[in-house]
Formats: structure tokens, sequence, C-alpha cells
């Protein structure tokens, strides 16, 4: 069944923090806080649009939800709550920091129905957790984590390449960590410099360097086919779009783009065809066919069919046809003379 979100955004509210980075406002497009009687009003505008049937979730997004006060977090879990136990929802989910989170807390979501918890980690690096004043170490993440599996839990992760201080060393850090605590899901989220935070003023004064587009999306990738390894789901690579997003005075720089999901998954799909071609040690103006599924076309053609042309100026293949006949997602079969290849992102490389 398909899944239907209900976002509750709590921007700011409970937190006592200052990443450098952040400016809930701006990402999540609210600027006051959120009332009991709102998140009913809101669930109850949101059931009344459902016309199929769903899956429908409410999920209070933006904030450092159990960073509020204990009776804040029941008094705007209880419309929701109650939404639940009449069966008009199926699920709540909330997100938080990782050093909010303990037995008590935890124990108080699952009375008012919480399922899923996701946690706002970003890097398991202490240099970078440091530089971006999150004001929590990868303790913190570890410890949050085996308390939310061990009441039972669904855990997420969010992550965000490219914060000060990140190296290839931190991502190869924060990678093996994730697989280590082995969550139910990831998203990734790289870094973008807001306007009116402590990174733009960085950005500014040129202590920060932002990853552009395509450092961006190598970063990414490198994570998901990190997680694809060891069968760590990613459920979303790249913020959302929103009207604040998209305007020019908000992002002032970064690797932001509506599309930079698919932007990643067409990145990997020109990986694996390199990787095939590289391995067929492919004749002067060569024929190649490529089997794969009919979802997956337009990943591997890339934006503008920039993969396959790439691929055929490198590599000089004067014939090159795609056919969508049934190969498994995210895979590709490779035929060249008599030789078939068949790769997949998990392929690709360890570390
Ligand atoms: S903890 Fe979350 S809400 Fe608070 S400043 Fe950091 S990113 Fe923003």
């Amino acid at each position: 069944m398909k899944h239907y979100i209900i976002p509750v955004f709590i921007p700011h509210y409970g937190c006592t923090h200052a990443c450098v980075f952040c400016n809930q406002r701006k990402i999540t497009g609210r600027m006051s806080p959120v009332s009991a009687q709102e998140v009913t009003g809101i669930i109850n505008e949101h059931i009344g649009r459902i016309t199929e049937t769903r899956h429908i979730e409410v999920a209070f997004y933006g904030g450092s939800f159990t960073a509020l006060d204990i009776k804040v977090q029941s008094e705007l879990l209880a419309p929701a709550y109650s939404a639940l136990q009449s069966s008009k929802i199926n699920a709540i989910r909330i997100s938080t920091r990782p050093d909010c989170i303990n037995d008590t807390i935890v124990q108080n979501l699952i009375a008012f129905g919480v399922t899923t918890i996701e946690l706002g980690v970003q890097s398991l690096d202490n240099k970078v957790l440091e530089a971006s004043a999150r004001g929590h170490s990868a303790t913190d993440v570890d410890q949050a984590v085996h308390t939310i599996k061990k009441m039972g839990l669904r855990c997420g992760i969010q992550l965000m390449p490219g914060l000060p201080e990140e190296d290839w060393v931190s991502m190869i850090i924060t990678a093996r960590g994730v697989i280590r605590l082995a969550p139910d899901f990831v998203r990734i989220y790289p870094t973008i410099v807001i306007a009116h935070t402590k990174l733009a003023e960085m950005y500014y004064d040129g202590s920060y360097t932002a990853l552009n587009i395509s450092a961006g999306i190598t970063r990414a990738a490198f994570f998901k086919i990190m997680f694809a390894q060891h069968n760590i789901l990613v459920i979303r690579t790249g913020l959302q779009a929103t009207e604040d997003l998209d305007s020019s005075d908000v992002v002032l720089a970064g690797p932001y783009h509506p599309a930079f999901g698919e932007m990643v998954d067409s990145y990997l799909f020109y990986l694996m065809l390199v990787h095939c071609v590289e391995s067929l040690r492919l004749g002067e103006s060569s024929s190649i066919l490529i089997h794969h599924h009919s979802r997956d076309t337009s990943k591997l053609r890339g934006m503008s069919n920039s993969n396959i042309k790439k691929l055929r100026s490198i590599y000089n293949i004067s014939n090159l046809t795609l056919k969508a006949d049934g190969q498994k997602l995210d895979e590709l079969m490779i035929e060249y003379q008599s030789i078939c290849y068949i790769i997949n992102k998990k392929m690709l490389f360890h570390i």
C-alpha cells in the first residue's frame, strides 16, 4: 500500500542548540511554533484530502522533538494518538537529536503510539560534529540507537555530507559507523548554505567551502553504495524542494537541486556502465546492448542523455543500444559480442 505522510513541522521549538548549518524556519517554511490544536487541524485537513486507501503516518519533523518538555511532547502527540486509536491514521514518527533520547523519553513516545524515531546524526566523525556545533558526539548516537532498538522501535538516521572539516576519512568513519549501527533506514541530505546561519558567515569569510553539485553527488553516491552493500535502505537523497529553498536568497551555496536524488542514481548507473565497459576491454568501434528495467531508463541515460554521450565519446562505442526488457531494478546486463556482464551498485567497490 502506498504511504501518505502528514507532516507536522516543529521549527526550533525546544531546541537549545545552534548547529552552524541550521535555520529551521527557512528549511520548513514555518516561522512560529505549533500547538496541539493546530496538530489536530493539520491531521484532519490531510485526512479530508485523501481519496485512496493509504498507509497514513503523522510525522513530527523539523526540530528536536524530544528536547521539548515531556509534557509538551505529550500534548502535541495526543491528537495524533487519538487519530491512531480511531484508525484515521496508521502510524506516528518523530525526528530528534541523538542526545535527547533516554529510556523515559522513549517509553513516553511508545505510550503515544510512536513507532519510528529518526535521529539527526549528520556525521559520526567527532571533529565534524564539533566544527558544526552539534553539541553531541558519536557516542551519543551509539547510545540513542541502542536505546531505540532495545525498546523495539524503528530507527532512522539522517546524514549530512559536506559539513565543515569533513574529508574522505570522515566519510569512511561515518559509513562504517552507520553500517555497525544497522539502522532501519537512512536519509542523505547534503549540506547546503542557508542564509542567516553561522555557516553562511563561515562561507562568506572563507572558513568554509561548500561542496559543488558534482562533489555532493559523489559523496551521496558513496554512502548509497556502502549502505546497499549492507542492505541498509536509503529512503531519500537530497532535500525536498520547497518554494523557500528554490528562492535564490535562501540557498547561498552547496549541492542543492530539486532532482538531486535522481542525479545521484544516474551517477551510480554511469559508474556501473564504466565498470562493465572497462572489464569488457572493448575493441575499436564496438557495439554493445544494455539490458535494464524500464523504470531505470531515465537514470541510465542521465540528464540530457549525458551518461550515454560520455560513454560513447570516451570508449569509442559506435553502436550503443538500450533495451528495457525485464532486467531487475537497479541492475544492468551488458551484452558485447558473445559476453554478458551483469552489474548492480552492490558490486561497485568495497572499503
Ligand atoms: S539540533 Fe536540529 S533544530 Fe536544533 S539547531 Fe541543530 S539542526 Fe537545528
